[in-house]
């Protein structure tokens, strides 16, 4: 079977900044786990920053700026996270290299994980078009990074490689 690596808080674990979880739909989640081998992950968890932890923003960049130096990622308490979550990126790439993992389903907005909006670095809660860092690297190697929102992609795709 496939392996999918997915986002932890997308699967009901309480590991983002404010120790909540977000959800992918039921109907969709019983696919996942009919279809593809789940492998569970959170890049920030990862490399070691605590749960529940100050919400991060990635200042006058994205993910592809962090990863090449030109931008920082950046509590609201003012502390910067850019080793943490360069780090966390690192660790999800070799995962995924580790298992062959072609295929990812990251959590949408995240400075880790967003994959087509990230918040503006400006923590007025405003989102822009972006990636985070973890999918910027991962999307740097090859690897398709789906979201919560675009899983029936995931799916048309895996299908047609079926056939
Ligand atoms: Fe979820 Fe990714 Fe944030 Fe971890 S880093 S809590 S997996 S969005």
């Amino acid at each position: 079977m496939v392996k999918v690596l997915v986002s932890s808080c997308l699967v009901g674990n309480k590991v983002r900044y404010n120790a909540s979880c977000l959800s992918i739909s039921e109907p969709e989640l019983i696919w996942l786990n009919s279809n593809v081998e789940l492998v569970i992950f959170c890049p920030e968890v990862s490399a070691g920053l605590p749960i529940p932890r100050a919400p991060a923003e990635i200042i006058a960049g994205q993910g592809v700026d962090v990863l090449d130096g030109l931008a920082n990622v950046v509590g609201n308490d003012g502390i910067d996270v850019t080793t943490q979550f360069v780090s966390g990126a690192q660790n999800a790439l070799e995962l995924c290299q580790k298992h062959q993992i072609k295929y990812v389903v990251l959590a949408e907005g995240s400075p880790s994980c967003g994959s087509s909006k990230i918040y503006d670095g400006t923590f007025n809660g405003i989102k822009m078009d972006g990636s985070g860092v973890t999918t910027a690297l991962l999307e740097r190697n090859g690897i398709i990074v789906f979201s919560q929102h675009t899983i029936a992609k995931l799916r048309s795709t895996l299908e047609k490689q079926s056939q």
